[in-house]
């Protein structure tokens, strides 16, 4: 009888002391991934972070560049470690028929209304940042130091970094000597991966305008075809990698767009291309650059285009500069997250030539140490299904992709705050 009182009075309390850490986490994740924004326009959602962290006793500063949040907490002597997480959603309609599925449309930059979804998992990245500053707060007799969460806008359109730099993130606020970050993948929940030194490309978008003299279809001797001449540069633009960057570079160069000419039988006056180009290194990145001058150029010339009509390249706005993720601090921080999740269940992956402008926060002269990996969010039997081959598992940016929340939150949760603890400890 009186274990059954008992067992009722801690029912009757667990019910008063309300939601659990994590519950409180996942709803904060599914809140946030029923309510995306667009790069530059994430104003709902920088506010709700804002509370949250001053709710867990940071120090806020807000709409800085624009939508970002900057928050600190002193504990004590130590190093500056900065975690970031980016906050914008894509122009993506979501086909994945979760009960937390986003329904919301907004304008895009160009005023036309799109269906936005978190199909990059920065809803994952903030709702592990938020959950790991908590962690973090209760833990503070464990580690001292200045522990700065960052939530970044526009981190799709590779500006937001820039420009929470150029507004004097690490003058107005406390230099990190650490900078961390993680990102989803299509991979099992639970499991972390990591790349040391070069990690993602160099992301370079570049426009092509090839101009021509246009005219009749069936008099071409009387024109210059820009058409023919879009066509020799893009085979050309073939052997940059192929023949002339050194192989163990690794390089890219697609041409994503062409268009040009309205008729069957009319020669146009101009032929757009589109292209990204991608790389690791500076050199590499100059080259690509030089050659595809070098091109447009040499072929318009083969073919007699007049000197005032040479094709024009233009770079767009900035580039996404490469991620390097500093050795020793990822051997340090790795050593962290061995201890916290079992070294089974984190490996070395390669590099890829995606781009992340997290990068640029490990730029800065003097260099700081930066180091983001990647947390696995796929559902266990639906990742083994796509390993069979029955499946094709989404991945990031696809309108399917749906990280399993519970054991992704967890485990970025528990990596992240074990690598807090362990920057702070170790580098006083
Ligand atoms: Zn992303």
């Amino acid at each position: 009888m009186l274990y059954k009182k008992l067992f009722i009075l801690s029912v009757i309390f667990l019910s008063l002391a309300g939601k659990s850490s994590a519950d409180e986490i996942l709803d904060l994740y599914k809140h946030l991934h029923s309510n995306p924004e667009l790069s530059w326009q994430e104003f709902k959602t920088s506010n709700l972070l804002a509370d949250k962290m001053e709710d867990l006793g940071f120090t806020v500063t807000r709409n800085f560049a624009k939508t970002g949040v900057v928050s600190i907490y002193k504990n004590g002597k130590g190093p500056v470690l900065m975690i970031r997480a980016d906050m914008d959603a894509l122009p993506v309609e979501e086909k994945t028929n979760l009960e937390y599925s986003s329904k919301i449309k907004m304008l895009n930059n160009d005023k036309t209304e799109v269906s936005v979804m978190h199909a990059c998992g920065h809803d994952i990245h903030m709702a592990v940042a938020v959950g790991a500053a908590k962690e973090l707060i209760n833990l503070k007799s464990k580690w001292s130091g200045t522990l700065m969460v960052i939530f970044q806008p526009a981190e799709e359109v590779g500006q937001g970094s820039a420009r929470m730099l150029e507004e004097g993130l690490f003058n107005k606020f406390p230099r990190p000597d650490f900078n961390l970050a993680l990102h989803v993948g299509s991979f099992p929940a639970g499991k972390v991966t990591y790349t040391k030194g070069y990690a993602m490309a160099n992301v370079d978008m570049a426009d092509i305008t090839i101009f021509g003299v246009g005219g009749h279809g069936a008099y071409p001797h009387r024109t210059k075809d820009p058409i023919v001449l879009a066509s020799k540069i893009i085979l050309s633009l073939q052997t940059i990698v192929s023949r002339e960057i050194d192989p163990l570079n690794p390089a890219v160069v697609t041409v994503g767009s062409i268009h040009g000419g309205s008729k069957h039988n009319i020669i146009p006056d101009e032929v757009k291309l589109q292209l990204t180009m991608r790389s690791y290194t500076d050199e590499v990145r100059g080259e690509i650059i030089s050659k595809i001058k070098r091109i447009i150029e040499g072929e318009a010339i083969s073919l007699g285009i007049p000197e005032n009509k040479m094709p024009t390249l233009k770079l767009r706005d900035q580039y996404t500069p490469a991620l390097y993720n500093t050795p020793d601090f990822v051997d340090q921080v790795v050593g962290y997250i061995e201890k916290s999740i079992g070294k089974e269940n984190i490996f070395e992956s390669s590099a890829v030539m995606g781009g992340e402008d997290f990068g640029r926060y490990g730029r800065v002269e003097p260099k700081i140490p930066t180091f983001l990996f990647w947390l696995g969010a796929s559902e266990i039997e639906i990742w083994e299904k796509s390993i069979r081959g029955e499946i094709d598992l989404p991945g990031i940016h696809s309108p399917f992709f749906a990280p399993d929340p519970v054991p992704t939150l967890s485990t970025g949760i528990k990596v992240m705050t074990a690598a807090a603890i362990g920057v702070f400890n170790d580098n006083k």
